[in-house]
């Protein structure tokens, strides 16, 4: 679990944290529903620069599709070998059924993070002058 660096926006991602500082979650309740919160509950940040800004994850989970669809098509075509177009149709179908629950909220979260930065080191470098200042008397 620690290969995923904190401060990454893969870390962000993964574990659908807040983009700005890595510490509270991003989405209101269960992941699955998929809404993300106004701001984050640990630095007040929010998670929407203007109305409607998740419509644009709609891209992300297009392309999170065609990559659901090639991977499926790809492993047919290479492991099970032809089945037919109406073969390769439903299981695409299938895939990406049971993939939405995941591609849906992933999308939100590699949207936040395509415009929102890891601000956490900043913190970090005042908690650790606080703490110096503290050594010194
Ligand atoms: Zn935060």
């Amino acid at each position: 679990m620690s290969m995923i660096k904190k401060g990454t926006k893969l870390y962000s991602i993964i574990k659908s944290k807040c983009p700005h500082c890595q510490e509270g979650s991003f989405f209101e309740g269960s992941m699955f529903k998929g809404t993300p919160k106004q701001k984050c509950d640990v630095c007040q940040e929010p998670f929407s620069k203007e109305p409607g800004f998740y419509q644009g994850s709609y891209y992300v989970v297009y392309a999170l599709g065609v990559a659901v669809f090639v991977t499926i098509w790809c492993s047919i075509e290479l492991f099970i070998g032809d089945i037919g177009f109406r073969g390769d149709l439903i299981s695409v179908i299938v895939g990406l059924i049971l993939t939405a629950p995941f591609t849906y909220p992933l999308s939100k979260t590699i949207w936040a993070n395509m415009f929102f930065h890891y601000n956490g080191h900043l913190k970090d470098e005042n908690n650790e002058l606080e703490s110096g200042e503290g050594r010194v008397s």
